[in-house]
């Protein structure tokens, strides 16, 4: 059972993910406005696993929460301290899912993408990710 590390920026907050495999998490890029401006890059990416897989070890995020733009609460997690995003989950699937900031684990090459989301609002700079799945929105 792979086990990953994270934290954020200061160290005040550290986490573990307990997966089955590296296959159980869903790791994507999202372009839309919300995932910009939360992450303050042109795009968020974030590793969806079950929320039982997200263990803290040290610390305790401040939990941020807004209506999504569509009246879907949105709840994010980060460090009260360096201001390190941790992580984010919708009302739907609060129960079910954490989305992790893939920046916050300690190996990068842990958990790469399966795929892009809201592709229609990509900075025209920025190059497709190849060999991966590509949304024009969520759904589609
Ligand atoms: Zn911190
Ligand atoms: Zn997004």
């Amino acid at each position: 059972m792979p086990i990953y590390s994270g934290s954020c920026f200061c160290r005040n907050i550290e986490y573990k993910l307990h997966l089955d495999s590296p296959n159980e998490a869903r790791t994507s890029l999202c372009h839309c406005r919300n995932c910009r401006k939360a992450f303050g890059t042109n795009y968020g990416l974030t590793a969806k696993v079950p929320k039982d897989a997200f263990h803290l070890t040290t610390g305790k995020p401040k939990v941020h929460a807004a209506d999504n733009g569509s009246g879907v609460m949105i709840y994010r997690e980060f460090c009260d301290n360096c201001g390190s995003y941790i992580l984010e989950y919708g009302e739907l699937a609060k129960d079910h899912f954490r989305y992790i900031c893939v920046g916050s684990l300690d190996d990068l090459e842990a958990l790469p993408p399966k795929g892009e989301f809201f592709c229609k609002s990509r900075a025209s700079w920025m190059p497709e990710v190849p060999n991966v799945f590509h949304k024009q929105t969520v759904k589609e």
